[in-house]
């Protein structure tokens, strides 16, 4: 273990301590760099329950050596299946172990604190400065150096700084002015002992009844001992324009058809806290100059493709990629080139999961006629059809399809010949 020296300056700043943050400060730091991480609240941690690791993800913790740790603390299922909320019926499935042979990596669900806990030992140990109650609230630089200031006034130096302070990035004001898009929907979220669920679960799947207006997700948590929900619904209040929307009164209504599988799931959802839904719309521009965005900060999604967190972990893993390839023999890196390379590849792929995760779900959560027909083309869906994922889950584009002379290219997979997978849940 590495002991951080707190008062050297830095190599790289970086600001927010969420998933995005330490895993990139992680893959920072395994260049040699010293890295300093400046997290707004008085403890690092993570609020909420599971969360879904796809291949392009635990290949990521693979090549990090934390994949065994992740594998160990969350839960391995055999399938995902995707299903009718009103009626109950298999709509789709995906089959997970002939996914992880396809693409090497398997699909992983584990509790974010687990996964949060992972990153933060790794940082500890490879001696990254690990700082709280720092926030951000102005960013500077000029040709050599950028700087982060805290609200105490302290300034922060670096050769860069990486802004991955999430969907209300300080930062992202700098690229432009724009804000969170509401979608009107809000998501419950809720662990139980399996024990206690009130009904048999089997935790080789991960399962989504899809629609109408809601959909609701299950899936194991911790080696299988705890059952993870996600009830997700479009508030009424919030299309008449109301304030005080998502409140559990409007839980309880939103799935008032559902099947009784689903219903029975509801008691257990935490009604004290709830995740209103916001995205934004995809930005070209992450870097300025020696500051960039990462994470959420860049490209906050809806949920529906369980890529946010992953897509967070891919612009780290990319970042450093880029520069251990651009690092020369005295250990110098050419950041302009490294970031410029991170801004080529990054964007184009992370607004197509944005506007992707906006189609999905609306497809999920149809209504009528329109769910009648959703029906009917997902159960013409061959199983072993994975004409949907290749795109996202198979491996990380390092570089841009069309800039093959600037860079080595390796070929990511299939980029333009689909648009999603039909059983992405979250
Ligand atoms: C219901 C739901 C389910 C989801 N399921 C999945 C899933 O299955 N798979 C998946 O990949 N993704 C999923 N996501 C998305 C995922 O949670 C996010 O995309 C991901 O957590 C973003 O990580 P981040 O580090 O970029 O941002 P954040 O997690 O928001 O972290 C930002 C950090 O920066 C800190 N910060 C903010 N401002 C400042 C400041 N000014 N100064 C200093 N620190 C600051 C914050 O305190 C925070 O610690 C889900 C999201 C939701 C809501």
């Amino acid at each position: 273990m590495h002991t951080p020296n707190l008062t050297s300056t830095p190599d790289i700043v970086v600001v927010g301590g969420g998933i995005g943050g330490l895993s990139t400060a992680f893959a920072l730091s395994r260049l040699g760099l010293r890295v300093r991480v400046l997290e707004q609240a008085g403890q690092f941690g993570e609020v909420g329950a599971g969360i879904q690791l796809a291949p392009n993800c635990t290949r990521i913790l693979d090549d990090y050596g934390l994949l065994d740790t992740a594998k160990a603390r969350g839960v391995v299922p055999d399938r995902m299946v995707m299903r009718d909320a009103v009626d109950g019926s298999e709509l789709t499935s995906l089959d997970l172990r002939d996914l992880e042979r396809r693409y090497g990596f398997p699909y992983l669900v584990i509790h974010r604190s687990d996964l949060h806990a992972l990153l933060l030992d790794a940082c500890r140990d490879a001696g990254v400065d690990l700082r709280t109650e720092q926030r951000v609230v102005a960013y500077t630089q000029d040709a050599e150096k950028a700087t982060a200031t805290t609200q105490d006034g302290t300034f922060h130096t670096a050769d860069v700084v990486i802004a991955a302070d999430g969907l209300h990035s300080v930062a992202r004001g700098l690229f432009l002015d724009d804000r969170p898009v509401s979608s009107a929907y809000v998501a419950y979220r809720g662990t139980v002992p399996v024990a206690g669920a009130g009904r048999p679960v089997d935790l080789s799947e991960v399962v989504v009844h899809v629609g109408p207006r809601c959909h609701f997700v299950h899936y194991g948590l911790r080696g299988g001992d705890l059952l993870n929900q996600v009830a997700v619904f479009e508030s009424p209040k919030a299309v008449a324009g109301l304030d005080d929307w998502g409140t559990p009164d409007e839980l309880d209504t939103a799935f008032e058809r559902t099947c009784q599988d689903v219903r029975a799931g509801l008691p257990h959802m935490w009604r004290d806290k709830w995740w209103r839904m916001y995205d934004r719309d995809p930005i070209d521009t992450w870097v300025d100059g020696r500051i960039a965005l990462l994470g959420d900060a860049a490209h906050p999604p809806l949920q529906y493709m369980a890529q946010g967190a992953i897509m967070a972990i891919e612009d780290g893993w990319v970042l450093a990629e880029h520069a251990k390839r651009l690092r020369a023999n005295d250990g110098t890196i050419d950041w302009a080139r490294t970031l410029a390379a991170y801004a080529a590849v990054r964007p184009e792929h992370c607004r197509r999961v944005v506007l992707t995760a906006r189609a999905w779900g609306e497809l999920w959560h149809l209504d009528g006629r329109q769910r009648e027909r959703r029906n009917v083309l997902l159960r013409s869906r061959a199983v072993h059809d994975y004409s949907f994922t290749d795109w996202i889950y198979g491996p990380t584009a390092l570089f841009p399809e069309d800039e093959p002379a600037m860079f080595e290219p390796i070929p990511l997979a299939s980029a333009d010949r689909i648009t999603a997978s039909p059983v992405r849940t979250c």
